[in-house]
This record gives C-alpha cells, structure tokens and sequence, in this order.
C-alpha cells in the first residue's frame, strides 16, 4: 500500500516506529510534512502538491498533527478525505480532540464519568463556580494548555480566585474542576484503536507534583485495567469518532473518570512501559480498513 504519515517531525520516535513497522511489513510509507503542503481546490480534482510536486495514488494517510498546527494540518488530513484516501484520523474527530471543552461536553453527552467540570464567562462570583465543583482545592485549567502545563492546583478558594481573575484578565479561557484527590497524583492512559485496548499504561507524578505528565517528570508502569476502565475507554474513542485514541483517565472513588482523549497519542511513553507494539496495530488497522 501506499501509506503516507502526515507530520512535521519525522524526527520523533511515533513517527520512526511507524515508518520502521511500514516497511518492515512491506507497504510503500513516507513521511510528509503538512505544513509544507499545498491544497489544490478545484471543481472535481482536489489535490495536494508536496514541494512543488503532485501526490498521487496514496491508499491511507497516518495523521500525526501537533496542537500548534492543528488548524493548517485538518486542512491537509481533510483535502485527502476528499481525494478518498482512508485517514487514520478523520479531520472533524481530530477538529473536535482539540477542543478541551467540545470534548468534555461529547464525552458527558455519551455517558461517560467525569470530574465535574464548569465554564464560565461571567468571572463576577468566583466563588459560587469554586463551590459548584465542591469547593477548594480546585483544578484550573487552561482550554489551550498541554503537556500539563496550564494546569493548576489551587488549595484555597481565595487561591482560585486570584488565579481565576489573572487569566481573566489575560483573556486566557480556563476551565475550573473538581480536584480527584484520591487518584493520588496518578492517571491511566489507554491506547484504543479500532475499538480494541491495545495497551494500557499508569502514570504517577513525581514526588509532590499532582500532575503525572511524563513531559513533567512522571513516570509509567504497565497495568491491568478493570472492565468498567477498559469500557469507558473504549467508549470515549468511539464518543470522540477516533479510531486511534490515547484515552487519559483517572480513578476515582466512584470508577474512572475521563481526563481527555488524544487525538495523536504518542508511542513512546506505552511501547516502553508495555512492550506493545503499537505501531504495529496502527499499520493493521490500516491493512484491514483499505
Ligand atoms: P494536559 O492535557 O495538559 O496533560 P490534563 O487535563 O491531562 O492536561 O492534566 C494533566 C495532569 O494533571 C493529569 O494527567 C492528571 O495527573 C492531573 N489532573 C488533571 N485534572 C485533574 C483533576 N481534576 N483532579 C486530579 N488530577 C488532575
Ligand atoms: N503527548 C504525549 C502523549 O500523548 C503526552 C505524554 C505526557 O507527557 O503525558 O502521550
């Protein structure tokens, strides 16, 4: 097959082991950069030309889109939608990954269990949004954050309230949360894809930090999920309309409770800590979809 990873960072060890697992299982792979491509519109011939040169005849595209890019990269990842290419990642469900706040409103649509969650735009009562959510400590989050940064753990209310009314005053849109102490600085992540688990990973934050991004300093061990974590999973991937879904949990006293579903999950972090080879499933994926 002719299979093409859409990223700007063929440096990355996702996309190496993508590439690598491709080749091995014989299909012609390569990697291009979306943000160097060119979309051709026109009535009945759409196309994209890769530095300066028409891509053709490709049989399935493997998104890999950074958040920063995520507006150009849809584009591209739609455009061959339009040429009718098989895409692992359809460009609406990546659209709709990329937005914290679209995403908890699916995910509460679908039945899924949540850490209670408010928006708001009306900064006046601070403190009735703080005790919505059940009071201090609160979790305040910033909608375009990643990686855990812009994710905050205010112990007070008057904390809340300071750090509430700064981004207020930044403009910066923030999501307030019910702080799930007992999940004890730890998270679940899941990979899905096709609608199966293939791996299933715990991440516990370093020493006094609540968050356990490994980009912060936490680090991962392999885990068994229960059935309700290895349903809600499973069922986030397909609320989100992804195929491949890193599904980011955490437990809680009254069963998981869905952090966010990453629309391109990395490999790194999983392979290592399970020994699955994901890459492989992906490329699977694709041999059983075209
Ligand atoms: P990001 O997308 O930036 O990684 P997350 O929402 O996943 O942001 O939060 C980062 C980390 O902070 C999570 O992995 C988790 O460990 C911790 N965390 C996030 N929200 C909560 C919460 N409501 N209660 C407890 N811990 C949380
Ligand atoms: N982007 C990384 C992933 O999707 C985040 C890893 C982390 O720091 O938790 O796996």
């Amino acid at each position: 097959m002719n299979i093409k990873i859409l990223s700007a960072a063929p440096n990355l060890y996702s996309t190496k082991r993508i590439l690598e697992v491709a080749k091995k299982r014989k299909h012609n792979i390569e990697i291009i950069n979306h943000t160097k491509c060119d979309i051709v519109i026109e009535k009945k011939n759409p196309c994209v030309y890769y530095k300066g040169k028409k891509i053709e005849n490709v049989d399935a595209v493997i998104p890999r889109i950074g958040a920063s890019v995520t507006f150009y990269g849809t584009a591209v990842v739609r455009q061959f939608e339009m040429m009718r290419c098989f895409t692992t990642t359809e460009s609406m469900a990546l659209v709709r990954s990329r937005d914290k706040l679209r995403s908890l409103q699916i995910l509460s649509r679908a039945g899924l269990g949540l850490p209670k969650t408010i928006f708001t735009n009306y900064s006046k009562n601070v403190e009735g949004i703080v005790d919505q959510v059940g009071g201090a400590p609160v979790i305040i989050k910033l909608l375009e954050g990643t990686q855990g940064i812009g994710v905050i753990l205010a112990e007070t209310k008057k904390a809340a309230e300071s750090v509430i009314e700064a981004f207020n005053n930044l403009q910066a849109r923030v999501i307030v949360q019910e702080f799930i102490k007992e999940a004890g600085g730890a998270d679940i992540r899941v990979i899905v894809i096709d609608g199966r688990v293939i791996g299933a990973m715990k991440r516990q934050g370093k020493e006094g930090e609540f968050r356990s991004n490994l980009h912060r300093g936490g680090t991962a061990e392999v885990i068994q999920l229960t059935d309700e974590e290895e349903t809600a999973a499973i069922k986030a991937a397909k609320a989100m309309g992804l195929d491949i879904a890193g599904v980011d949990m955490l437990q809680s006293s009254r069963g998981p409770l869905i952090l966010e579903v990453n629309s391109s999950p990395g490999l790194e972090g999983i392979e290592t800590a399970t020994g699955i080879d994901v890459a492989r499933e992906i490329i699977k994926f694709i041999e059983r979809s075209v």
